[in-house]
């Protein structure tokens, strides 16, 4: 009889203790962007993915600054992913480039995919006489949301003609949709917006408001490679947004999606394994981002990689069968 008890009350405790476990779930926040470009509605649908697939991982997304931010809040461990661009995960897992991460390296930050590219694209006011990025000179300007990777692309764009923001009448921040609107009356003549081509902010600016887009010529681009590697050229092709009808030549990097080293192997290679091979399929038509239809693929998406991998994305691309270089692999911790 006191053996049945014991052996009851020890069943018993032992189901109450793995119950729990058995339904235990990670929670992840991805950083994203303003809501008006690509990082927001890819960050959503990834979430929407995992969240409807059944693993044990719930999964949200936040609008932010975006790569800056997202890098230094993954650091800070109030995000467990994000959005950011190739150039700023470079520079927050180095510690420089970006006065943020100056001295400040984000150790804890992991490379899982290279997205898509992105642009830098700028639009400008038409009758203000801005044909090139000198004209910006003495003009009102949106410069990039705060902790954005637009701003730094600003910077060193800005640089390459011998400017900086202190020639701009005045730097705009704040989100790209209000951008938008102060540039469709007015009060502002030119924006910059680092972005994947076909954002909404983009198209809306170009359906709503006098402007065009600002080419930059090849040698500028040579220029600023020179100085900063991930930067290469690109073609905004003709009839991209309504009204421009012109191929435009422009700069591009790339979106990477980051997470922390603190997350375990397993969620990371669970995650990776739903949204990039079970439901790749969702990723590409489901997700309002068309860039990622276009230029996805996992056999690519080391491609660019800034930063060392979380084992977990290590563990998913060697069961694809995609080579992993030594340089990304996790440093030993
Ligand atoms: N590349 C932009 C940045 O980091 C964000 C673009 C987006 O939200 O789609 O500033």
């Amino acid at each position: 009889m006191l053996l049945r008890t014991i052996r009851t009350v020890l069943v018993f405790t032992l189901l109450c203790g793995l119950a729990p476990l058995a339904g235990a779930k990670t929670f992840i926040t991805i950083g994203s962007g303003s809501t008006t470009g690509l990082y927001y509605p890819t960050a959503v649908g990834i979430a929407k993915i995992v969240n409807e697939s059944g693993i044990p991982v719930r999964a949200n997304a936040r609008s932010t600054g975006a790569s800056v931010y997202n890098c230094r809040a993954i650091g800070q461990g109030q995000l467990q992913m994000g959005i950011a661009q190739n150039n700023i995960a470079y520079y927050a897992y180095n510690g420089k480039g970006v006065q943020a991460f100056e001295g400040k390296p984000i150790g804890k930050l992991r490379g899982l995919a290279v997205l898509y590219p992105e642009t830098i694209q700028i639009l400008a006011r038409k009758g203000q006489g801005i044909e090139s990025v000198a004209d910006l000179k003495g003009k009102r300007v949106y410069v990039g949301d705060i902790g954005s990777g637009t701003e730094q692309d600003v910077k060193h764009l800005l640089a390459v003609y011998g400017l900086s923001f202190d020639d701009l009448k005045a730097p705009v921040r704040g989100s790209a949709g209000n951008a938008v609107g102060l540039l469709r009356d007015g009060r502002i003549d030119a924006m910059f917006y680092t972005v994947g081509l076909g954002a909404s902010a983009i198209t809306e600016a170009a359906q709503t408001a006098p402007i065009d887009l600002v080419a930059i010529p090849q040698a500028k681009i040579d220029e600023l490679h020179k100085k900063y590697a991930f930067y290469t050229a690109v073609t905004i092709p003709s009839g991209t947004y309504p009204g421009i009808d012109h191929d435009v030549s422009a700069v591009t990097l790339k979106a990477t999606l980051v997470a922390s080293a603190d997350l375990p192997e397993d969620v990371v290679y669970q995650f990776m394994n739903t949204v990039f091979n079970k439901h790749l399929q969702s990723f590409y038509n489901d997700i309002q981002n068309p860039n990622l239809k276009k230029f996805f693929t996992v056999k690519s998406a080391l491609d660019g990689m800034p930063i060392p991998l979380h084992p977990g994305a290590v563990k998913f691309f060697r069961q694809q069968g995609v080579t992993v270089p030594d340089d990304l692999m996790p440093p030993a911790s």
